[in-house]
């Protein structure tokens, strides 16, 4: 595999992967909207918009012979099937703004999280988990998937998504929102206060400690 500008990138990378019906997104949104110095990657899609969502908001919508060409010009630095469609994220964007110092936030599924830390293993890998299986049965119900056939769906593919979560670096819980929001924000700051990331970001302390 080629190196990565982004492995010496002095932003961070954050990866959130969650089952469906766990909340990841809500948590996600708050997240971003309570630090500014966060950003997500809008990853593309080749399944077609739901409801209100917007090209270049939610996703960058492709068809599959676009998505597949983009493949083909490695234009994405991870990419997976999910549930029938194909989602990938820009290698292009990622790389510019991690060089820019930005941190980014993925929101993608297990299999996109591996290859990420494959290719940056400095990416924080962070699994979002209901707090049982019959909490998350009720969330998928509330949230409209009244089909047996649907939620059956969801539930085994919640239980082999959930499978993979032994690979990630922080679990969080999300129970209570606001706990998991916290935790959420709790894992984001402690990266931010590693050694290499204060050497960076408060230099003038490091040079007054004759530590630079
Ligand atoms: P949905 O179609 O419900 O928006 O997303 C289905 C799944 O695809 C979710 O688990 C979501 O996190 C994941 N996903 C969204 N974008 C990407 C991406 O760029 N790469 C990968 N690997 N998964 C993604």
């Amino acid at each position: 595999m080629n190196a990565s500008p982004t492995q010496d990138a002095p932003g961070n990378l954050f990866v959130v992967a969650a089952p469906s019906g766990t909340g990841k997104s809500s948590l996600v949104k708050a997240l971003l909207e309570l630090d500014a110095k966060l950003s997500l990657s809008i990853s593309h899609t080749s399944r077609a918009p739901r409801g209100q969502e917007q090209n270049g908001r939610e996703y960058w919508f492709i068809t599959e012979a676009e998505f597949r060409d983009k493949v083909t010009h490695h234009d994405f630095i991870e990419w997976a099937e999910v549930h029938g469609n194909l989602y990938g994220t820009s290698r292009a964007t990622i790389e510019s703004r991690m060089a820019a110092g930005e941190d980014v936030v993925l929101e993608i599924d297990y299999q996109g999280a591996m290859q990420i830390k494959q290719l940056f293993p400095a990416a924080v890998l962070i699994f979002v988990l209901p707090p049982s299986w019959d909490e998350l049965r009720q969330r998928l119900i509330r949230r409209g998937d009244t089909a047996e056939a649907v939620i059956a769906k969801r539930m085994e593919n919640a239980h082999l998504e959930v499978a993979q979560a032994k690979h990630f670096d922080f679990v969080v819980i999300n129970a209570v929102f606001e706990t998991a929001l916290f935790d959420l924000k709790t894992i984001v700051h402690a990266q931010r206060l590693k050694y290499a990331a204060q050497l960076r970001h408060r230099s003038a302390v490091f040079q007054a400690l004759s530590l630079c």
